[in-house]
């Protein structure tokens, strides 16, 4: 567990939680599903969406962009020719795309981020203090990663007050079930699939999911499209979620971390009803393909293609 948050080293090892939201409004739930903890990195992943909701595509892009890095969550890197940061999960991303959200006033901007993940999971939320305030306190390595944006004019002046908010978004309470909820939300277009409220504008699903897909997990997300295939976001929480597009939502709590900052049980879960369950994107064995339905709808008479590139017996 993270010691740079000395409140976060203070949870339970034991504490395991799963849950499997689908897209027409059913749960599947182990453990301490039920159990409030801080969402952390997770939060980087909706933030993302509401600066695209608040800005447009175009703007965003020329603050945060969305290249891997390889690197770890909180390293000190832009990119030297732009003085952008990566991308909008790693953390200097992810202070970038929180210093835009809109707000007449720091309590304006929280009320919008705590109000857009009540869409998502509907219901509201609160910050827990103490981690807020532990990690304010100890946060010198983010602070030093925003005055470096503000060195290069990437970041506004406001810069302390972005860096409460972004701690603050990180100490946002959340449950497995929430995570579950929130990625089901993600993986159906953006429309929560229990209350039916849009909580993501459907022209920005897409970016969020595709960001989860090639930088939600640091620097391992590169094994982990190859062995999970799933978009993922995870936080030092101890959280973790995913997402199978059209279908499902996983939200996944048990607080003991890799070196890498993700979740261990949460990582090997997701892994596991990937494999399981045959969810990797990839995997073109899915039994539920319809490549026939598909053709018939392009168009087209697949059986005189000259290009098919696979065996249709
Ligand atoms: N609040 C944490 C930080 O900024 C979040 C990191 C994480 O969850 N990976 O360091």
């Amino acid at each position: 567990m993270p010691d740079y948050i000395p409140e976060l080293a203070l949870a339970t090892p034991q504490w395991f939680g799963i849950s499997v939201a689908t897209v027409d409004g059913r749960y599947f739930e182990v453990g301490d599903y039920s159990r409030s903890f801080t969402i952390q990195s997770i939060s980087k992943a909706f933030v993302y969406g509401l600066a695209l909701e608040d800005h447009g595509r175009d703007y965003v892009q020329c603050k945060v962009s969305v290249e891997p890095t390889g690197e770890a969550f909180n390293s000190i890197m832009l990119d030297q020719s732009t003085n952008r940061p990566y991308n909008p999960m790693v953390n200097t991303g992810a202070i970038a795309t929180t210093d835009i959200i809109k707000g007449a006033n720091p309590t304006e901007r929280l009320k919008r981020i705590l109000e857009m993940i009540r869409r998502y999971t509907g219901h509201n939320h609160d910050v827990n203090m103490p981690v807020f305030l532990s990690e304010r306190t100890t946060g010198n390595r983010n602070r030093a990663i925003a005055y470096l944006m503000l060195n290069f004019g990437m970041v506004t002046e406001h810069i302390e007050e972005t860096l409460d908010l972004y701690f603050q978004q990180c100490a946002v309470m959340v449950t497995a079930h929430d995570l579950a909820t929130m990625a089901a939300t993600l993986a159906n277009g953006g429309v929560n699939p229990v209350t039916g409220e849009r909580a993501l504008d459907e022209r920005y699903v897409q970016d969020v999911i595709s960001v989860m897909f090639t930088c939600g997990m640091y620097n391992h997300s590169g094994s982990w499209a190859c062995k999970g295939g799933l978009p993922a976001k995870s936080g030092v929480g101890g959280g973790i979620t995913a997402l199978v597009p059209e279908k499902l939502g996983i939200g996944v709590f048990s607080p003991p971390l890799d070196a890498r900052g993700n979740s261990v049980r949460g990582v090997g879960v997701c892994r596991d009803l990937a494999n399981d369950f045959g969810l990797h994107v990839f995997d073109i064995a899915k039994p539920d393909h319809d490549l026939e339905a598909f053709m018939a709808t392009q168009g087209a008479d697949s059986s005189d293609s000259p290009d098919l590139m696979w065996d249709k017996t």
